[in-house]
């Protein structure tokens, strides 16, 4: 399964410039990690893991009005979570703030940067554009000494936001514009979470990633595609500063799923905004809403082999995702009985008073899950989607004079429905075959569909969610607005589902199968007695899908 960055590595590994790689996973802490995060912490950790080297965790903590402690704390659980460790490997760019200050006083001192009085859209109106040179500042000639006097100053707090950058000498002329004299040093009086009020002057992301790979001898520095045009600056920086080793970078595509949009700036809004739960809610593409939603990092892992690295940006359609996540929860999630819209079902020669417990598999797929004990009484719940009064042809459950089986328990046939004042059916009155217990009928007679149920009388009142995609189009913002293309019905509260009593109080985080409905995760926001479940995908509805052709009624 080499990738192309695989075979550069085993490449380096064989020809001996390296013993064993170190990569790192360069988050900036200004909000939470998503899936497309996942693929480079696969990648980075993948790497490091295959070819016996290690990953650091980086943070990118260069930007103090928008990073937060929180978000450090955050990255920190998500990759664990993951399955990926850094041990002592914890870095911050803030750590290397003053070894990177000492760098660009050097360059000031070398003639190689200067200290710009410009304003950001000057200097914006000086850079020119893809086909036009830009213009050099008027300040880019300031003597050697003024330029170290001034950024000295800088540092020192002198001056406002704004009013002064530090600048590379490169090239105004350079068909690059990452190479027309990029800003390294910017003025932002504003506190730090790791460094406080130390400093008021920030360097840029273009001057701190790089060399913060050299301080830490990163060999292959993995970045995305958009980051390939800046690589001769970062060659630039590395030739003329005295760095202790020289990283390689090379860039892959950025992971891009169809129904989502991975721009943390955006998320940032869905948040605030209050259109969703929090950046954990189960809709967002976060790790922190896939694991509340209850995707498995394994399935996520799994997602993340899937895809692979490429040289080129592709879009992945989101059901790859949803295929690696039931592909695991088959296999793991214990069954359980649910009824999201209950109908109520009497037996009505089942005795009153009398409870029967059965024994039901708890993964038909792995005998080694065991079975659990169900009560069944006179009085069930079943899935309101399970009865027709007038079935439509290829629907095979329940309807008036119609026999179903009762998943593991009897065979039940239909004889009356009650109907409220509004004409709708709150009731089923049934008979069951005592000749069928345990599910089988001893004339061999084969019911066409089984049903699954709940004893009213033990059953437990549940709020279910369910979701779906959090827009409405393939390919949101399309149209140019991301948010006229957000999906109004992407989650649907159920307030009334009944669910097995032994789902009263489990843990937060827990998947199960809701047999023949789809897989549900515990949410957070369950209490004691009262559980809330958030459908973490569906199954594949066989009868939607007949439905969808037209076939049914
Ligand atoms: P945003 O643009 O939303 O702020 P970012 O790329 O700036 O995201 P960082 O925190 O800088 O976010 O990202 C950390 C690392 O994760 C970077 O190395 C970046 O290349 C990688 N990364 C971010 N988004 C993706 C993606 N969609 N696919 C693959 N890797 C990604
Ligand atoms: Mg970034």
């Amino acid at each position: 399964m080499a990738d192309f960055i695989r075979e550069i590595v085993a490449a380096d590994v064989a020809a001996g410039q390296i013993a064993a790689p170190v990569t790192r996973f360069p988050p900036e802490p200004n909000g939470y990690l998503h899936i497309g995060h996942a693929k480079s912490i696969a990648l980075n950790f993948g790497i490091a893991a295959e070819f016996g080297g290690r990953c650091h965790l980086r943070f990118d903590d260069t930007n103090p009005e928008k990073e937060e402690q929180e978000y450090i704390d955050s990255i920190q659980h998500d990759v664990r979570w993951l399955g990926f460790e850094w041990g002592k490997h914890l870095y911050f760019a803030s750590d290397y703030f003053e070894q990177l200050y000492e760098w660009a006083v050097a360059l000031v001192g070398a003639g190689k940067a200067y200290v710009d009085d410009l304003s950001a859209d000057e200097i914006r109106e000086h850079r020119g554009t893809l086909t036009e040179p830009g213009r050099d500042s008027p300040w880019r000639d300031r003597p050697v000494a003024e330029n170290l006097d001034l950024f000295a100053r800088m540092r020192a707090g002198e001056f406002a936001n704004g009013t002064r950058v530090l600048r590379a000498k490169i090239d105004m002329a350079s068909p690059n514009i990452n190479l027309r004299d990029p800003i390294l040093y910017r003025i932002v009086h504003a506190a730090h979470p790791r460094t406080g009020d130390t400093w008021c002057i920030y360097p840029t992301y273009d001057f701190a990633h790089g060399q913060s790979d050299a301080i830490e001898g990163i060999s292959h520095s993995l970045c995305t595609l958009e980051f390939e045009a800046h690589r001769p600056l970062y060659d630039w920086l590395i030739d003329n500063l005295p760095v202790p080793s020289r990283p390689r970078q090379i860039e892959f595509a950025r992971l891009a799923l169809t129904y989502t949009v991975l721009s943390k700036r955006f998320l940032l809004r869905l948040v605030k905004d209050g259109f969703v739960r929090g950046w954990d809610d189960p809709r967002m593409p976060t790790i922190s809403g896939m694991r509340r939603r209850g995707y498995p990092s394994e399935g996520i892992r799994d997602f993340a082999t899937m895809v692979g690295v490429d040289k080129a940006n592709s879009t992945i359609e989101i059901e790859q995702l949803e295929y690696a996540v039931r592909n695991v929860l088959n296999r793991t999630a214990p069954r359980r009985f649910a009824a999201l819209d209950p109908l109520r079902v009497v037996i009505e020669n089942y005795p009153e008073g009398q409870v029967e417990a059965f024994e039901v598999a708890n993964n038909p797929e792995d005998p080694s899950a065991g079975t659990r004990s169900v009560e069944f009484s006179r009085e069930l719940w079943i899935e309101r989607d399970d009865f027709m009064e007038e079935p439509a042809p290829k629907f095979f459950r329940l309807a008036p004079g119609r026999e179903v089986r009762l998943r593991g328990a009897y065979f039940i046939t239909c004889q009356s429905v009650v109907k409220g004042a509004d004409g709708k059916v709150v009731e089923l009155r049934c008979t069951y075959d005592p000749a069928t217990r345990g599910g089988d009928a001893p004339d061999g007679r084969r019911p066409k569909a089984t049903l699954h149920w709940l004893s009213a009388a033990h059953a437990v009142k549940a709020e279910v969610r369910l979701y779906d995609h959090l827009f409405t189009t393939p390919t949101p913002g399309a149209s140019g607005d991301l948010m006229a293309d957000l999906n109004p019905d992407s989650e649907t509260v159920l307030p009334h589902a009944f669910v097995e009593p032994s789902l009263a109080d489990g843990p937060a985080g827990t998947t199960f199968q809701f047999e023949r409905l789809g897989y549900f995760c515990v949410d957070s926001d369950s209490a004691p007695g009262r559980p809330v479940f958030s459908r973490t995908l569906t199954l594949k509805d066989t009868w939607a899908k007949v439905q969808a052709r037209g076939t049914g009624g």
